[in-house]
């Protein structure tokens, strides 16, 4: 008999709550406030944007919520997502590590986001919105609201940054394939694109450019509001039913890991996994390492201050507490798109400030080597954002072949580069290069950042 490579669940057996983690924190973390009055948010300052269950659910201090029968029915079209032993790496790698990943390419958008684009736009239909607008950097938040939208009857309209728009033709093409209106951002259809298009042409824009526009458009209009991708409580817990199966799958392949790594760029993959095993953590179950991995030229984690910041670059969002670069920093364009984002999810931001998770940054041509070897072993060509794992994942399991620990890894391969292999090219070709940390641009970011008093 050959041993197994591959746990899968039964549908009998997927998860049917997500899990907050704030329920377990030994402090709350700090909250939103409004950018006007400096005080805390409350659910109103939302209602704009958000239904109010999505709303409720970003301040919800129950451990666990109720998956609705209607959203459970969608994941069904692909959840459980399987967990992988890597034995093909372990092997090339000569460890003595075992490491497993879980595989979240397997969805319609072929990564993890539609886990928070299907009850996003189920709360929102509920609630009888007509249309969602939405920012999309590597396409792939995009595709996976197109897909939500198309599933509960939504109209759906996407802000896609203009050097995205131009570079991946094929993610506007799937995200059209599912229904959605795109436009490249900064767009002539919001005012303030229209005022950085006039004072150049050629914006490539950012992500949080593309925030703005889509924050304009919901505002106006009361059928219309606004969904997030990452960073937010409640995008966080949504993704939770990753970790949730992992913690069934890995009691299946009888292992209990050692050390927990994922990449972040909002943090929401990261959470999604990890925060389930946090909490088996905090009950004093399993005692794993939890490392968040992130680009060098966009180390919000690592490097970023800790501070009240705005969500977007125009400053329309509330303020929020978290590791910031500065919410008018623009990232250099690195290949994972999905990690061009100046801030940090607040709550990861938080859990980090209380020492429960460690965090570390990788050069991209280090990461595409690792994305490279993995699909000469395991088979699949991970999306350039994972590779920021599998880099830090491989560097461990060598680490290891030096001194001879049985570490059990568990990483969180969270997409699939199928529509990603220009930046492969580009690796192929030799022409990929590393971005020193931009301090003077951060230190310049950061003299921008609202001054809340503590
Ligand atoms: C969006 C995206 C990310 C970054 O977002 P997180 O919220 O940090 O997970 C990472 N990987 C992939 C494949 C993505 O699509």
């Amino acid at each position: 008999m050959s041993e197994p490579m591959r746990y899968q669940l039964t549908d009998d057996e997927l998860p049917t709550t997500w899990y907050n983690l704030v329920a377990d924190l030994p402090e709350p973390p700090p909250p939103a406030l409004h950018p006007g009055t400096l005080e805390p948010a409350g659910p109103e300052d939302f209602a704009p944007l958000f239904p109010m269950d999505l709303i409720m659910q970003e301040v919800t201090q129950d451990r666990f919520v109720e998956i609705p029968g209607e959203v459970l029915d969608v994941y069904r079209l692909w959840r459980a997502t399987p967990l992988h032993r890597a034995r093909r790496l372990e092997a090339a790698l000569e460890t003595p590590a075992r490491i497993y990943y879980k595989y979240e390419g397997t969805s319609p958008a072929g990564s993890h986001k539609p886990n928070t684009a299907v009850p996003q736009a189920y709360y929102n239909a509920k609630a009888g919105v007509r249309k969602l607008t939405t920012e999309t950097g590597a396409g792939q938040w995009g595709t996976a609201l197109s897909f939500a939208c198309q599933m509960f009857g939504l109209e759906c309209e996407v802000w896609q940054v203009r050097a995205s728009y131009d570079q991946k033709p094929y993610r506007r093409a799937m995200m059209q394939a599912f229904g959605a209106t795109v436009h490249p951002s900064p767009s002539d259809v919001t005012e303030y694109g229209r005022s950085l298009l006039a004072a150049d042409p050629n914006n490539p824009g950012s992500l949080g450019i593309a925030i703005s526009e889509a924050v304009e458009v919901a505002a106006q209009d009361p059928e219309v509001r606004y969904a997030l991708g990452s960073v937010l409580n409640h995008v966080l817990m949504h993704q939770t039913v990753i970790g949730e199966e992992a913690l069934l799958q890995m009691a299946k392949a009888g292992d209990t890991p050692d050390l927990i790594i994922g990449c972040t760029g909002g943090g929401s993959n990261f959470a999604g996994l990890t925060f389930p095993f946090l909490r088996e953590k905090l009950a004093g179950n399993i005692s794993p390492t939890i490392r968040a991995v992130e680009p060098a030229a966009c180390p919000s984690l690592t490097r970023g201050v800790y501070a009240y910041d705005f969500g977007d670059t125009a400053g329309m969002t509330p303020l929020m507490k978290m590791h910031t670069l500065g919410h008018d920093f623009i990232p250099d364009p690195i290949h994972a798109g999905g990690l061009r984002y100046h801030g940090m999810s607040p709550l990861i931001s938080h859990i980090h400030e209380l020492g429960l998770i460690e965090a570390e940054s990788v050069n991209q041509t280090d990461c595409f080597a690792a994305g490279v070897r993995f699909a000469r072993t395991e088979g699949i060509v991970p999306a350039p954002e994972p590779t920021h794992a599998l880099a830090a994942t491989i560097a461990e399991a060598l680490a290891c072949r030096e001194s001879g620990e049985e570490k059990v890894i568990l990483t969180a391969l969270c997409g699939h580069g199928m529509l990603d292999m220009a930046a492969y090219d580009k690796y192929f070709e030799g022409a990929m290069v590393d971005y020193e940390y931009p301090s003077e641009q951060v230190a310049e970011a950061l003299s921008r950042i609202p001054q809340v008093p503590a």
